[in-house]
């Protein structure tokens, strides 16, 4: 089968790309790329269903300096190409996610039906090009850590909720940060209750405390530039869940054939600005 480029970039800053992988127009995920003087690091490393991301960086950032990857969180479509790597970091938090999810076969072709609406012929690509990944260690990687890559610096910063290990992080001299999914224009909190979600405002709270209010954010699933107002938004939309403030939020659908039985119902979204949070009506009190 002919080759096809399944990846695209943009330049953000000398030492910062912004990479998309795509599998319709619909569903992309948003990789970063940092350049380090001695090690470059790829953030994020998709669903890897096409192959190829490693020679993909390579053609930018070359092949000389060691190239780690660093996952925001352990969900299938952020870990895909992580065994590409010569290093590869989750928090630890996330590995119980792995076997049964973020590795998982059947689960990688089941979303992809969904991430590809359906397309025939990425489908049959990707029998033939997946990255077999079931065997990707990862080595753990938790707040507070920095990853200094020469002359650039990446903090690693916790964010817990949309999964429990999920980390932000934080390109220190580029004033940029790639939040994955616990940050993004529409963020998945299914298991929270009102107590959860004041928690999670505050766990947005911090983040942006370390990153401060200059800080350009890139989400998992967004490849334009955002300011910190989508994440002061998303933390006043979860402060409104907490407060019961949900009579008239509309249902969420869900894409994935295996969670669209029952939840329906109960998905709700939650709008503050243009950020919205998923969330599961069943476990918030109206009015609290
Ligand atoms: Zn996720
Ligand atoms: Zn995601």
């Amino acid at each position: 089968m002919k080759k096809l480029n399944y990846y695209s970039h943009e330049k953000f800053s000398d030492r910062v790309y912004i990479f998309t992988e795509g599998y319709s127009s619909e569903f992309r995920f948003t990789l970063g790329v940092v350049v380090g003087e001695r090690k470059v690091l790829v953030i994020d490393a998709g669903l890897g269903m096409c192959g190829g991301l490693r020679q993909y960086v390579e053609s930018i950032a070359g092949k000389e300096k060691p190239i780690i990857c660093c996952c925001t969180h352990g969900h299938v479509d952020h870990v895909g190409s992580a065994i590409e790597f010569d290093e590869a970091y989750l928090n630890e938090r996330d590995f119980e996610v792995l076997p049964g999810f973020g590795l998982y076969e059947p689960t990688r072709f089941g979303d992809l039906t969904a991430f590809s609406c359906d397309s025939y012929e990425t489908q049959w690509y990707a029998i033939e090009h997946y990255v077999q990944n079931k065997e990707t260690k990862f080595k753990n990687i938790d707040d507070g850590d920095v990853i200094d890559l020469g002359g650039v610096q990446v903090e690693a910063i916790r964010m817990p909720g949309h999964s429990k290990g999920s980390l932000a992080y934080y390109v220190r001299e580029e004033k940029v940060c790639f939040t994955g999914d616990a940050v993004n224009i529409q963020t998945h909190l299914k298991r929270f209750d009102n107590v959860g979600m004041r928690e999670y405002a505050e766990i947005i709270e911090r983040m942006i405390d370390i990153t401060g209010e200059d800080c350009t954010i890139f989400s998992g699933h967004m490849a334009l530039p955002q300011t910190v107002a989508s994440a002061r938004n998303l933390a006043a939309a979860c402060r409104e869940i907490a407060d019961g403030r949900i009579e008239e939020d509309p249902p969420a659908e869900m894409i994935f054939k295996n969670q669209k039985n029952g939840g329906e119902r109960d998905y709700r979204f939650h709008y503050h600005g243009n950020t919205c949070v998923i969330y599961n009506r069943k476990n918030i009190s109206v009015g609290a």
